[in-house]
């Protein structure tokens, strides 16, 4: 159930923030173009000038209460949405698990994912984190960062808290103490260089990304074949993510010994395109999304799996 009051309250805040915002129909899509818009609207410089109050998705976000509050008195039951970009200033990694949690791992072990303000979707344990964005053309892609993080940057938006999901009817809310005006964290440079739409006009020197390409280790998962490292890694995620209450723990130390086997196999680990290290962070953060305390994650993958590092 939606409650248009608190959504136009944080609508509002936002706005004043400088973050444009617009309303979505209550399917989570934009709202249908009016005829006239349908017709004569076709180009981004068309839609940016556009007056119309809801048309044209994102174009329409805006930072006027006035607009933002006739919009919801046109739309009270719509969900509330935030254009990404220059436009906000944001650049937000949309974290999508299972498939998610894996890549998750992989960027934090290329340590490009520093701590920022976070929302959490409604649905399926998802997450968005908000980064600064640095000015230059952020392309926005679907598995932009690998499969299950895309990325929302330029032309692109956001559904943001206390928006419903209307699949799961869970509210979307922002992390840690609730706060969505915290300063944002800046992109890190090397997700810049690697997510910008232009090439820079001088090679900076920056160092290769650590974080594998599409193409070479993600190839695996994009055309799945059977027992790949990363199908077999993406599995036991998966497995620890849905176990019940009661088995979470033997579960994962059930995975954690199959990690062992991988890495006696020689399938991850040293010269292999899967990390063990990274391995065994995704199954930390899966079991600790299953409801399992740190403390007997960390015992638990230790007992599992000692030589991934994970001291209990
Ligand atoms: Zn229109
Ligand atoms: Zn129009």
């Amino acid at each position: 159930m939606t409650k248009p009051p608190p959504l136009l309250a944080a609508a509002l805040a936002y706005a004043t923030q400088g973050r444009p915002v617009f309303v979505l129909s209550s399917t989570k899509t934009p709202v249908r173009n009016c005829d006239r818009c349908r017709a004569e609207h076709t180009t981004p410089g068309d839609m940016e000038a556009c007056e119309c109050l809801t048309c044209h998705g994102f174009h329409a976000a805006t930072t006027d209460p006035a607009r933002v509050a006739a919009m919801f008195a046109a739309h009270p039951a719509g969900l509330l949405a935030m254009r990404t970009g220059a436009a906000s200033g944001t650049v937000v990694v949309d974290v999508d698990p299972p498939v998610g949690l894996v890549t998750l791992a992989q960027l934090d072990a290329a340590d490009v994912l520093p701590g920022t303000v976070m929302s959490m979707t409604g649905r399926d344990r998802g997450f968005q984190m908000f980064y600064a964005h640095p000015g230059v053309r952020i392309t926005s892609r679907p598995g932009g960062l690998g499969p299950g993080v895309d990325v929302k940057a330029d032309d692109a938006y956001v559904v943001v808290p206390p928006s419903v999901h209307p699949a799961t009817g869970r509210a979307y809310r922002w992390s840690g103490d609730g706060r969505h005006d915290h300063p944002l964290t800046p992109l890190h440079p090397i997700l810049v260089e690697r997510l910008r739409a232009t090439p820079p006009a001088v090679r900076t020197g920056t160092p290769m990304p650590a974080v594998r390409a599409p193409g070479g280790f993600w190839s695996q998962f994009l055309q799945p074949g059977a027992g790949t490292p990363y199908n077999r890694l993406h599995g036991l995620v998966t497995t620890v993510l849905k176990a019940r209450e009661g088995e979470r723990n033997a579960t994962l130390h059930w995975a954690a010994c199959r990690l062992t086997d991988m890495a006696t196999e020689g399938a991850i680990g040293p010269g292999q395109d899967l990390d063990l290290t990274a391995a065994a962070e995704a199954l930390r953060r899966a079991a600790l999304e299953s409801g399992l305390t740190p403390s007997e994650v960390r015992a638990t993958i230790a007992s599992g799996c000692p030589t991934a590092g994970i001291t209990a």
